[in-house]
């Protein structure tokens, strides 16, 4: 949980394994996995990315720069007009995903 709090990014698996060797505590990512299972709520997958970020509950929509890598959340999220347009076309979803790419306030500025 300290590395992916402490890092600005979403991170992989693979990378918080290697986070975990340099902090001296190695793990191997298929016990980050686990570990990150077992954090449920308090990280959130990036699934466009395989990554993952701290979030306090289920976020809504999020951004993702381009530029930068960094992930927001939104505050509105727009899942249920998502689901609702689904449902219109004759399509029942399951689990609405919003994820935008682009780039952040400051990437655009640089
Ligand atoms: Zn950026």
């Amino acid at each position: 949980m300290a590395i992916v709090r402490a890092s600005p990014r979403p991170l992989g698996a693979y990378r918080i394994a290697r986070q975990s060797r340099v902090l001296g505590v190695p793990l191997a990512p298929n016990q980050v996995y686990r570990i990150l299972d077992r954090l449920g709520g308090r990280v959130h997958r990036v699934e466009t990315l395989h990554a993952y970020f701290e979030a306090g509950g289920q976020p809504g929509a999020i951004t993702i720069c381009r530029g930068c890598g960094r992930t927001r959340t939104l505050d509105a999220g727009c899942e249920p007009e998502v689901d609702r347009l689904c449902r219109a076309a004759g399509f029942h979803p399951n689990r609405v995903i919003v994820e935008v790419m682009g780039l952040c306030a400051d990437c655009r500025g640089k």
